[in-house]
């Protein structure tokens, strides 16, 4: 199999977007998986209660599982909470369980509650589970764990679904990923934006992946994912689409998005 480049640095990447169903779980596990495939060690930090990329990864996530929760409390280390993918030996995931969802209001009135995820996220720690990629899925608010994933990061991914209102909201989060930049993280960038869901079919689809295009030109990556009903079944399984059907459509773009993001490396170059 082909093998990728280990970055020069460890690449800590938030996928985020405050709307829900935009791609955001989809795209962090098979983008994972697809990295993990390659040879590179890829850990996933599930930080959305609803706990869809620990599903997709086969990562147990009942509660009183070691979790995020626990991580981002101070209880526990990442290792602690680290469960190995059944997708890959590469891929590990830190599960998030339900206890995550009264977390917002939990961190609301404890110390440094904007940089409990990145104290975590030490180097000694990630350097134990020697990942060379750390993606983080927040859930669909702006709220405090996606500022916590913002404070951990040095890369964001927006994952932008070809759909009408496509770029509604997007003003709103480039907004606080600017505040979190000039505040608390002044290497935050974003160095990727993914196009999802893409239908072909209609004329629509092509309007938006224009305008996206011409609003954030190379930030963009050149591979589209296309709409797939594969994509959305394999969660079902326990699976990323790269293990449930390694041929399709699904599979094979989201192979080349990654091999476009560690080809281009942390500042978004296009080689
Ligand atoms: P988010 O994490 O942003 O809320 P998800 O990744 O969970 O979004 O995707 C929302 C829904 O759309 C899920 O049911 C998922 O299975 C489905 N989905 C995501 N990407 C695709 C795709 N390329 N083709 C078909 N369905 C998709
Ligand atoms: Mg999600």
């Amino acid at each position: 199999t082909e093998t990728l480049p280990v970055p020069a640095q460890r690449r800590v990447v938030a996928v985020a977007n405050q709307k829900g169903g935009v791609g955001k779980t989809t795209s962090t596990v098979n983008i994972a998986a697809a990295l993990a495939l390659r040879g590179l060690k890829v850990l996933v930090i599930d930080l959305d209660p609803q706990g869809n990329a620990s599903t997709a990864l086969g990562v147990d996530h009942h509660s009183n599982t070691p979790s995020v929760y626990e991580v981002l409390l101070g209880e526990i280390s990442i290792a602690d909470a680290a469960a190995v993918s059944t997708q890959s030996d590469n891929l590990v995931c830190i599960p998030a369980t339900i206890d995550l969802a009264g977390s917002e209001i939990e961190l609301v009135s404890m110390a440094a509650r904007e940089t409990r995820l990145k104290e975590a996220l030490s180097t000694e720690a990630l350097d134990h589970l020697q990942a060379d990629y750390v993606f983080i899925d927040c859930p669909p608010s702006l709220g405090l764990l996606t500022v916590n994933a913002l404070v951990a990061a040095q890369e964001v991914l927006i994952p932008i679904q070809c759909e009408y209102y496509a770029l509604e909201g997007l003003g709103q989060l480039l907004n606080n990923i600017e505040l979190v930049k000039a505040h608390l993280n002044p290497s935050l960038r974003v160095s990727t934006i993914l196009l999802t869901m893409y239908d072909g079919r209609t004329k629509l689809a092509d309007q938006v992946t224009s305008e996206v295009r011409g609003h954030f030109g190379d930030l963009v990556l050149r591979t589209v994912i296309p709409r797939s009903v594969k994509v959305s079944e394999a969660p079902g399984y326990g699976q990323t689409v790269l293990a449930y059907d390694p041929g399709s459509r699904g599979a094979m773009s989201y192979l080349d998005a990654a091999r476009e993001m560690a080809v281009r490396g942390a500042n978004g170059e296009t080689g």
